[in-house]
């Protein structure tokens, strides 16, 4: 509680980055005990600090990492400061409290109790505390996998990305990230004759950019299951009523998929979004003046495509979608992070479900994020990632407390669980027998 308070207490918030104070007590309270650390800055105030833990060499080392950076806060929108880490009923009130200097602070335990049990490890168990996790990965996750990556490299890593979810005080289930979308932007530029808008003109940029949007909003991408989402649905069967059963088994029915997906649309839309590539209309630039038809309109389409997608394939569909020869149909400027996976059939897996059993007596369902990750980078790189979390109210994100909320909040109880819960998959992972 005292390092949690402490990090949070620190004002690391991206942009600008400053994670120097966080980085710089992480370094202290390690080397205090004896852990010899490294730091790696692309930028003088925004260091990476990387810990380990040797082992025997037997096992390829285990990565533990958690970021240091925070989003923006509004400060007057705040019931306790965001960097006051207040307790208050139970729970620890704060920017990063869950966003992710809750897996910053387990990571850093579990250092400290490796270190002080001297528990024999088969593999090195390597810490980093990354900077620019929230929107500059240059600093930080890219920095080290593309400059320092034999500092970093590993069999396996534990980062965020994952939660266990309480719905009602009582544990569901626990959620754990083993893959993501990867997201790509595709542009549209409508083109035709410029005019006076007295004249209607067949032509119009505008008009024809609108249609482009409207069938690309209505376009149904190739539905397919990959193994994490497949397990997921079939596990998350199991443990929902029945009428929500039979329509989670129903998507592993490829005559009954498509159906499921309509109703998914209008009612569960995350779960839509599991079943392919997705593209979402964000920005629409069009004109600049009222009385002129102008000569070019443009928008651009947030894609998220399934990892194992062929991009060319996606983008050749989604012009067949538009069909229109005036609006050209092309992939934009956008920082790709490379797919990869992570096995649900491996001793690392299987650690987290034991853990999962043991201190939360609940499922595990392997789940695909939507959004991206840090573990993207390591994963291209061929590093067996997993997104785990501590246990966080459903309730709680709608009510405005959730990540990124101006009431960031996590329950005190839960913090200790997850810590306990971390250093059990590290120790049954790494620990010698
Ligand atoms: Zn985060």
């Amino acid at each position: 509680m005292q390092h949690f308070q402490a990090l949070v207490q620190m004002d690391t918030s991206d942009p600008p980055g400053n994670e120097q104070p966080a980085a710089a007590y992480l370094t202290r309270v390690l080397e205090k005990e004896g852990i010899p650390t490294q730091t790696f800055a692309l930028e003088p105030r925004r260091p990476n600090v990387v810990a380990r833990l040797k082992g025997n060499g037997s096992k390829r080392p285990l990565l533990i990492m958690g970021h240091t950076d925070v989003v923006n806060v509004d400060p007057k929108k705040w019931t306790h400061p965001p960097f006051s880490a207040a307790r208050e009923g139970g729970y620890v009130y704060g920017r990063g409290t869950l966003d992710d200097k809750d897996n910053l602070t387990a990571a850093l335990m579990v250092m400290l109790t490796l270190k002080r049990l001297s528990v024999p490890l088969d593999r090195d168990v390597i810490f980093l505390a990354e900077a620019g996790e929230e929107g500059s990965t240059r600093v930080g996750i890219q920095y080290m996998v593309n400059q320092h990556f034999p500092d970093v490299e590993a069999e396996y890593c534990l980062a965020e990305g994952g939660r266990v979810v309480r719905a009602g005080g009582q544990v569901r289930f626990a959620s754990i990230q083993t893959i993501e979308k990867i997201p790509r932007a595709i542009e549209l530029t409508a083109s035709g004759a410029a005019g006076h808008a007295s004249v209607p003109l067949l032509t119009n940029p505008v008009v024809h950019l609108a249609g482009a949007i409207e069938k690309i909003a209505r376009w149904e991408a190739p539905i397919r299951l990959n193994e994490t989402t497949g397990t997921y649905f079939r596990r998350l069967a199991q443990i929902s009523p029945p009428e929500q059963a039979a329509r989670y088994r129903d998507v592993l029915d490829p005559n009954k998929v498509a159906e499921v997906d309509r109703w998914f649309k209008a009612n569960e839309p995350q779960h839509s979004a599991l079943l392919h590539t997705t593209a979402t209309p964000t920005i629409v630039d069009a004109g600049y003046r009222i009385n002129v038809i102008p000569s070019e309109a443009k928008a651009t389409i947030d894609v998220r495509t399934l990892p194992d997608d062929d991009p060319a394939e996606i983008l050749d569909l989604v012009r067949k979608a538009v069909n229109d020869p005036t609006v050209r149909v092309e992939y934009g400027a956008r920082d790709v992070r490379p797919g990869g996976t992570s096995g649900l059939n491996n001793e690392a897996f299987k650690a987290i479900e034991a853990a999962v059993t043991r201190h939360y007596a609940t499922t595990t369902l392997p789940t695909m994020s939507t959004g991206a990750t840090d573990m993207a980078y390591l994963r291209a790189r061929g590093v067996q990632c997993y997104g785990i979390g501590p246990a966080i109210d459903n309730e709680d994100g709608p009510r405005g407390f959730g990540a990124h909320s101006d009431q960031e909040r996590i329950l005190e109880s839960e913090l200790h669980r997850f810590v306990r819960f971390h250093y059990d998959i590290v120790a049954s992972l790494a620990r010698s027998r």
